[in-house]
């Protein structure tokens, strides 16, 4: 079952319990937890399923890097608006200038 809670958030920010792929909550982390090295790499969870009650550490949700940014395929389609918009305004003074020129042919 889906709280308000949980499905407030986006859907690949939660992990899911490694026994039984449920929903899994976030629990405060231990005092070995907290000891390891990469403490900072790993969250606890539990597992929200009473029946499987796993418990353990999962690694944390990091921003990839390589992600690509949404600003590029914007840029490129205003780039190609703006490739538009010169070909037309360059259609229409090429007409205007063919009408020029017929008008003052004899
Ligand atoms: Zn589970």
């Amino acid at each position: 079952m889906s709280t308000p809670a949980s499905s407030r958030l986006p859907a690949q920010a939660a992990p899911a319990c490694p026994e039984c792929g449920g929903a899994v909550m976030r629990v405060l982390r231990t005092a070995n937890d907290k000891r390891r090295w990469d403490a900072q790499a790993w969250r606890r969870y539990r597992c929200r399923d009473a029946m499987c009650n796993w418990q353990g550490l999962l690694p944390a949700r990091r921003r990839r890097p390589s992600r690509p940014r949404p600003g590029a395929a914007r840029t490129l389609r205003r780039l190609a608006r703006a490739l538009l918009w010169l070909l037309l305004a360059g259609l229409v003074a090429g007409g205007g200038l063919a009408a020029l020129h017929l008008m003052l042919q004899p």
